[in-house]
Parts: C-alpha cells; structure tokens; sequence
C-alpha cells in the first residue's frame, strides 16, 4: 500500500521490539477509572487502598491511573501519592499504567506557551477542543520537549506502564509556523487546507502529519525505555475509518509501542448509526495492524458523550465479548459509578479468568478475508466517525466506510468467521477474499491480489476497486485481467425501483453502477434500464451486475455496482442469499450456524494446537443501546472431529456427525469453545 500517498517520503521503521514481558503474557482486563481517582483526589478524599481494593474486587488486573486530567497539571498529586498507590495495586497484583494526555489543555496554557498549540488554515490557533481547549502540536519543539520530560519523570516513579492519550492532529490542523516550515521544507509547496481531498496535495499533507506523529511516538518511546525498558508504552490508537483528520498511522504508530489500543467500543448519540460491530472491527483490524503485538478495544463504560449516562449491561457485555472473540483485550473507562454496571464488569472479567492463557498470543484461524484499504479511506473519502478527537461526524460524499461495514455485517449474519487483511501479505491460509469497494489501489495491492487469485484464491469484489491509483483516477480497474472486464462509465441510478438479476433471481439494484464491457468474464445477470419510478415495467438491460471470472487457478466475482454499500443502507434479506451462493460456488466456511431467528457472531481462532471457537451473541429487541441480549438457540457445526471443551458458556450437546462435529447449546451473551482434534 501507498502509505504516503504521492510524497515519496516513506517512513522505514526499525524491526518492531518484542513487547515487555509482564504485558505479553498477560490476559489483559483493564479499567480506567481516571476521572473518578482524579474527582476523589480533588476533594481530599483519594484513598490508595480503597480505590486499588476496589479495582482489584471488580476483577480488573490492569489500570490506566491517573489523579490529573491533563497533563500540565505535572506530577504534583502523582508524586505524592503514586509510591503508596503502587504499593496497594502491586499487593493485589494490580499493574499500573500512568494515564498521560497529550492532546488537550486548557486555554490559560496559551499565554505561558504561545507556540505549543496548534493552528487552523486561516493561521488562528484552534481552542475550542472539547468546546474549549487547545491541542498540543507534536512539531512544537518546547512541548515536546516538555512532554517528553513529563514522560521521563513518571518513568522514573516506577509504573507499570505509561498510555498516552493523544497525540492527535486536529481535524482543522496544524498550520503552526513549525508545521508549516517543515512541510514547505520538505515538499517545496504551501500546505493545503485540511479535508479537501480532492486538492492534489492533500496525501502529502496526510503523510507528512502520520510521519509527524510517528517521529515523536519514536522518541516518547525511546525516552521510557531508557529510564526503564520494562515500563510498557502505548498510545490512543486511531479506530477504523480515514486517518487524514487525526495523522495516525497504526502500522507505522505500532513500531514505537509495546500493545497497540483504539476507542473501538466508543458509541456516540443514536447508536443506530454505529454498526453494533464496532468493537469487533476494531480489534480485527487492530490485528491485521499490528499482529505480533496485544491489542486492547477501548470501551467507554457509558453512552457517548453523556458520562453519567452509564451503559446497559447487555451493551457492556456484547462489547466486551466482541473485543475477546477477536484476538483482543478490553479496557473499561468507567466515568461515572453507581454499581448498577457492578456484575456485568465482573461477568466480563470472570470470562477473561476461565479463559486465561488460551486468549494470549491467539491467532486468527478463519479462511475467509474483507480486505481493509487504508488507503482507500484516507484518499478516496469516506467519513470520519465522531470521537473525542474529532467531536463531529464529517460526512463526504463518498463512502468506503459504509461499503465495509456492508460487507462485515454480511459475514456476521451468515455466520461466517473471517479476519481483516491490510495487504495481500496477509493472505496467508485465506480461501475466499472480499474486497468491498476498496477503490484505490497502489500497483503493489494489484500485484498481490492478482497472485493471490493466480494460485487459487476466489475474489469477491465491487464498484469502484481499483479504479483509483496514486496518480488518481486510472481510466481502466487496476484489476480488469482479475475482472475479465474494462470500465467504460458511471451511472447513478437514484432509489428507484430498479432490479438487477443474477442467476435469473432478482434482486433491488444498486443505486450507482458502472458500466463496464466484459472481456473474458461471464454476466451473471443484468440491470433493468432505469425506470426513473416505481410500479413503471421493468425491462433487462445490456449492463452486467455480476461477473464471474476464472484467472489462472483461482476465480473472481466482481459486483458492478456499490452491492455492500447497499446492503448497509437497505438490509435487503435477498442480498445475503445471493453473497450466500457467491460464497458457496468454491468454498464451504468451516463453520456453520443453524438458528434462523438469530444474530450470531462465531469467530474463529487458534492457539498451539487448539481452535478456539468464540460465539457472541448481538441479538437484542431491535434496541440500541441493547437493552437484553436474547438467549437463542443454536447448532453450530465444525468441519472436522475435535474433543471439545467448553471454556466460557456449556454445550448441551456435542455430537459427532458426518465428518463434523456439532454444539448445540443455548447462548445468552458469549460462549467460548476450545476444540481439539
Ligand atoms: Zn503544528
């Protein structure tokens, strides 16, 4: 992948260093209870015992720790109380990693330290972070220097660890002189304004903020490990969606940290709009990031941004058992405690404790793959999620987002495990890869995927993929030997009635198609002509909605039109039977649901010689924030004979039939199964 778009400038990051060993072999279960610590300690009421006893009772291993929330408030309170602190946690085998944030500070900061924030494209220095407040910039010399002295000094008082909350680049910045002088520096013209992706420089401007970021994560890092290399590092990573508004590169990012972490279970206003599998994404995609280190989903104990709004326990829990089934740990932020959350927080943790070791240093077993464009998300368009950092969704008018999220939850409704890959690198054991409109690709991707098919692989891709290159727009798919088919245009549709066929079924089109003229691949099935209504006759037209291609051992369906993207928006039944049946042509998934009602995660991993089936249930009474978590009832059948053992949750049966071996069991928030031939 292009990772710096059209700049040249690539970052070439040392070997990874292993993880510390306490985090790399450790069933991480996090809380993060800053801002009730830091409300006690102001009050004069911070008591270290009781607040570690606290923690330790809920279950929790691991803290993120803190007494000020923001950093410039120095170590004062810390200082005071972190060696009595680290002694109570370290009697219940608490670890401690200091809470740090460098991305927020009060506006008061400014007149001391005029040149430390960062500035918007008219030149004024953005304060209204949060509503009000300032964003450090990672090129201001004296903060980061500051910063860094910040990091060394608590270092030295001896945590566990140290997580940094931030560093971030605003979605308005920065346009201070020290960015500015270092981008016209480097690429000889004037910076553009941010979010204007269309503007030709903008992949230098993306690149030159994520090598930013980068360079000073590589000195926070190299700073810690020199005071005491076994104090773990790690940042607020970037969750799944475009990168362009905040610089963060988590491939890049991961290089400097010892576990890699993102707000993945971070849910704002109408949680409708938030996919419910948000938390598995993110960890998936965390994975495919950074694969040889432990990764954490950030869940916010409350619906965004209300922090006295605590969340349901059903919410907690499905969040929480998407993060495991995953590959990865969860932390809690806790904001807000009434005990209401008390049970479903040690449920959760009793969930990590019967699993143990069999959820560290997992790998993901499934064999089927949604490629992830990173690419595609910071230079094609797409929107950005509403999070802390960015405060508001900004929506473009183009959406690769929604085409993954299309995809996912396809997947997960027909029970199909499947990982995320980020390069045909990754490909690895993968049978079946589905590229949902993952339009820019470098000439690198195109190489990767065409082997991939060449030696067996079945493709399945949509729209617009790989018709964008690093020179833009490329005139012809990157992919059309894969295809077997050239693009002559565009149409759009609009949300008429209007069908597309394929295999003589019918099915709602698309809104926007392409138009493309088959070379070696065969239709499948067709559009109508645009009815331009409804109840109007609908007659078949000469444009192709579905391809079928056989390239070299391997064969490709390519959807002409924005299919999953559709799905996403219209949740049309008939689009999962016809994946059903791409799907099916080639492969056969090694596991299989059997539960018509349900909504069933099934996750599929893998540790020394055992699988590790996880189940995780998402179905709820149509209600988000999920209200109950509805028991159903299941079969799920496993290729292959295996002695199970039931980890988390029981199987009523278990029974060996047909070459597989079936559970039959009823599920009420999570089940962990560890298979073994
Ligand atoms: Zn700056």
């Amino acid at each position: 992948m292009i990772r710096h778009g059209a700049s040249g400038q690539l970052l070439v990051p040392r070997k990874p260093a292993l993880p510390v060993s306490w985090v790399r072999s450790t069933p991480l279960k996090i809380i993060d209870a800053v801002a009730i610590d830091s409300e006690n300690y102001r009050k004069g009421v911070f008591d270290p015992a009781e607040s570690a006893r606290w923690k330790f009772e809920l279950g929790f291993n691991v803290e993120h720790f803190s007494l000020a929330v923001k950093a410039y408030e120095r170590l004062r309170g810390l200082k005071e109380v972190l060696e009595d602190y680290l002694r109570e946690t370290h009697k219940r085998g608490l670890r401690v990693f200091v809470y740090l944030n460098v991305h927020w500070a009060d506006v008061s900061q400014l007149k001391a330290h005029p040149d430390w924030f960062q500035v918007d494209y008219s030149g004024k220095v953005i304060d209204d972070v949060y509503g009000r407040g300032l964003m450090p910039c990672v090129n201001s010399p004296g903060w980061r220097e500051s910063s860094y002295s910040l990091m060394e000094e608590v270092a030295e008082l001896g945590p566990d660890g140290i997580f940094l909350d931030g560093p971030v680049f605003h979605v308005r910045g920065c346009y201070c002189r020290w960015c500015k002088g270092a981008f016209e520096e480097r690429y000889r013209i004037e910076p553009p304004r941010k979010g204007e992706l269309a503007d030709p420089r903008h992949p230098q401007l993306v690149g030159f903020q994520k090598e930013s970021l980068a360079s000073y994560m590589r000195g926070a890092y190299e700073v810690v490990k020199r005071v005491n290399p076994e104090v773990a590092v790690y940042m607020n990573g970037q969750p799944p969606g475009p990168a362009w508004a905040t610089g963060r590169d988590n491939e890049i990012l991961s290089r400097y940290q010892d576990l890699v972490g993102a707000e993945g279970g971070f849910e704002y206003y109408n949680l409708f709009e938030t996919p419910v599998f948000k938390p598995g994404l993110t960890a998936k995609l965390l994975e495919a990031q950074a694969p040889e280190k432990p990764r954490v989903v950030f869940i916010a104990a409350n619906h965004r941004p209300w922090c006295r709004e605590v969340l349901t326990p059903a919410e907690l829990l499905n969040r929480c058992a998407q993060a495991l089934a995953n590959g990865a740990f969860y932390w809690i932020g806790i904001t807000w405690w009434s005990g209401k959350l008390a049970e479903a927080v040690r449920r959760a943790n009793s969930w990590v404790d019967a699993a143990g070791d069999l959820l560290v240093g997992t790998r993901d077993a499934s064999s089927v793959a949604i490629y992830w464009s990173q690419s595609t998300c910071d230079y094609y368009g797409g929107e950005v999620p509403v999070s802390d950092f960015t405060g508001e969704t900004k929506r473009v008018a183009r959406d690769y987002l929604k085409s993954v999220y299309g995809a996912y939850e396809m997947l997960l409704r027909l029970g199909i495990p499947f990982k995320l890959a980020t390069s045909p690198r990754q490909l690895d054991g993968v049978e079946v890869l589905i590229v949902p409109n993952a339009a820019y690709l470098s000439d690198e991707e195109t190489e990767g995927l065409g082997d991939f098919v060449e030696k067996g692989g079945v493709l399945v891709a949509s729209f617009e993929t790989g018709l964008y290159g690093p020179e833009g727009l490329r005139g012809n798919f990157a992919l059309a030997d894969l295809f077997g088919a050239d693009y002559v245009r565009s149409h759009y549709y609009g949300t008429y009635e209007n069908y597309m066929t394929a295999w003589g079924e019918w099915y709602p089109a698309t809104a926007r198609l392409l138009e493309v003229k088959p070379s070696t691949a065969e239709p499948l099935g067709y559009y109508s002509v645009n009815t331009g209504g409804w109840y109007q006759p609908v007659e078949l037209s000469s444009m192709p909605s579905l391809l079928r291609n056989a390239y070299g051992k391997g064969l490709v369906f390519y959807f002409t039109g924005n299919f999953f993207k559709t799905y996403h928006a219209y949740r049309f039944s008939s689009y999962l039977n016809l994946l059903r049946r791409v799907l099916g042509e080639r492969c056969r998934s090694p596991v299989e649901l059997e539960g018509s009602s349900s909504y069933v995660e099934a996750e599929l991993r893998a540790k020394g010689g055992k699988l590790l089936l996880h189940l995780v249930n998402h179905t709820s009474a149509l209600s988000r924030p999920m209200l109950e978590l509805v028991p159903v009832h299941l079969k799920v059948r496993v290729k292959g004979g295996y002695r199970v053992e039931s980890i988390v949750g029981r199987a009523a049966k278990v029974e060996a039939r047909s070459g597989a071996t079936e559970l039959e069991l009823t599920l009420g928030d999570y089940a962990l199964f560890a298979l073994e031939a």
